[in-house]
């Protein structure tokens, strides 16, 4: 999944977004992010912008996953200590370090196992 990325640091310098593949395993507990050069990053301190349907949305929020999904809706697997979901504009992405995939809904739309069976 494609990820544009300005860390902080280009904001100020007013550097263009780096274009970036990531993957379930990037995200660490608790809000973090592991960039490609092993730099861990707080994804909510940088200006991240997700693909979804083909248009890049803007990060805005992380949320602890607990209370939102109890369960990964592909493997099963429980949320972990430290898992989240992270919210853009329009849908919202979850990293499960179950079975390694990026779960996407649409905001509007619940991730509830019962979509999936
Ligand atoms: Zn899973």
């Amino acid at each position: 999944m494609l990820m544009l990325m300005k860390t902080k640091d280009e904001l100020e310098k007013d550097e263009k977004y780096r274009r970036t593949d990531m993957y379930a395993e990037n995200f660490l507990p608790h809000g973090k992010y592991k960039k490609d050069n092993g730099d861990i990053i707080e994804l909510m301190d940088n200006d991240l912008h997700i693909e979804f349907n083909g248009k890049m949305r803007q990060l805005i929020a992380v949320y602890d996953a607990k209370g939102i999904l109890d369960a990964c809706p592909i493997c099963d697997a429980p949320s972990e200590d430290g898992s989240f979901v992270v919210m853009t504009d329009t849908h919202m992405l979850y990293p499960c370090w179950g079975c390694d995939k990026l779960i996407e809904r649409e905001r509007n739309e619940d991730i509830r196992k019962e979509d999936y069976v």
